[in-house]
């Protein structure tokens, strides 16, 4: 696989994921990707942002301004 960018190489790494709903900011730590290791735009595939989309959805109804959590420890 080649970045959609740059067309550099690819490996296999972790990032932090970060989304911004209405009244909170969620942070997902240590998410594995794939990164390009020219200009480290990061990929994540299909079962991981489906993971993601659920994660940060589980904190669309709570109160918390800025909620941090592991990837890890937050997947089922
Ligand atoms: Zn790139």
């Amino acid at each position: 696989m080649k970045c959609f960018y740059c067309k550099g190489d690819m490996e296999e790494s972790t990032t932090s994921h970060a989304v911004t709903l209405e009244d909170c900011v969620v942070i997902v730590k240590d998410v594995p990707c794939t990164r390009c290791r020219q200009c480290g735009e990061a990929y994540f595939s299909d079962k991981i942002a489906d993971e993601l989309d659920r994660i940060v959805d589980s904190f669309r109804k709570s109160k918390t301004e800025i909620a941090v959590v592991h990837y890890a420890s937050a997947r089922t």
